[in-house]
């Protein structure tokens, strides 16, 4: 069973052809909402390769809020939602003619979210089980519900983005810890990847996996001398928004069905190049289909 412990939000974006100056009112060339979070994009994903998945998340007990739980139920057959007084968690994505984009978020439920200790995820989680978590919560809250997978003999997937370099989570909770570039680079200060995933070994975590874009990813496991890189399929990317959470779930789902880190690390990558082809952020997702015809290659 896999639990993914983390954020679902309303991501709403706005296409614009220039961005605003400060002060200035524009209208959008076009807008809309959709489902978004690493927590419930990586569960999505998961739940797509055919693995049992518990989404934990927290939301405001506002409109947005059921608004996001009715999409989570589109997609989820156990979403366990912690509920607050405060507003949903949302992003606005603002993306300009040439893509670039800017991003402000509201993270009030986030940083609220204590899943030991406001739901039942500790007496939920057993031997085997896989716990995914990304750095949308707390670093306390991460690590309690990290030591509390370990306990029960879980498995434990850490994904530490976005970076929190001033309190991240404890590495050495993490059985398997994905970062990509930017943030190998952030958390170890080190330019070449073979040497940020030594430096990130160093800070306790299993096995190290650094996702290095149409190059694949390279990994570095606890039995290992070096780092290994592993390719990534050749396609025409055109939007690479969400690929590393469909990594990531893909990756647990892998686990789920009892894959080695090698093979599950392959059909991540696999499911990652399918979604790069596409836009949008879960919308570029593989299906379920799709996900089950690259489990039989
Ligand atoms: P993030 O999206 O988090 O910044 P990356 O850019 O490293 O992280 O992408 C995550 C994963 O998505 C990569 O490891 C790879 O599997 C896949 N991916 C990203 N870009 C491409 C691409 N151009 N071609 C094929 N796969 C890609």
């Amino acid at each position: 069973h896999v639990h993914v412990v983390g954020n679902a939000c309303v991501d709403t974006t706005f296409r614009l052809g220039r961005f605003p100056s400060a002060g200035e009112t524009l209208n959008a060339v076009a807008s809309a909402d959709g489902l978004g979070g690493k927590g419930a994009n990586q569960a999505v994903a998961a739940a797509r390769t055919g693995a049992a998945v518990t989404l934990w998340t927290a939301l405001g007990k506002d409109p947005a809020g059921a608004w996001i739980r009715n999409c989570l139920d589109m997609e989820l057959s156990d979403v366990q939602v912690n509920e607050f007084d405060l507003p949903s968690d949302r992003s606005t994505i603002v993306i300009d003619a040439g893509g670039e984009n800017f991003i402000v978020s509201g993270v009030a439920c986030s940083e609220a979210f204590d899943p030991i200790a406001q739901t039942a995820l500790a007496r939920r989680i057993a031997p085997g089980d896989i716990l995914v978590m990304q750095g949308n919560l707390r670093g306390s809250a991460t690590n309690a519900c990290l030591r509390a997978a370990q306990e029960k003999g879980a498995r434990t997937v850490l994904n530490a983005s976005p970076v929190d370099a001033a309190a991240p989570p404890n590495f050495g909770l993490a059985e398997v810890l994905v970062v990509n570039q930017s943030e190998a680079k952030a958390l170890t200060d080190r330019s070449d990847m073979a040497a940020a995933a030594d430096a990130l070994a160093a800070k306790g975590a299993g096995t190290i996996v650094i996702t290095l874009g149409a190059d694949g990813c390279l990994v570095l496991g606890p039995d290992q001398a070096g780092s290994l890189r592993l390719p990534a399929p050749h396609v025409e990317a055109l939007d690479t928004s969400g690929a590393g959470d469909v990594f990531c779930g893909c990756l647990a789902g892998g686990f789920a069905k009892e894959m080695s880190v090698t093979s599950a690390l392959k059909f991540a990558l696999a499911a990652a190049a399918i979604a790069v082809t596409r836009s949008g952020t879960l919308l570029s997702c593989p299906s379920a289909s799709e996900m089950a015809a690259l489990i039989d290659q």
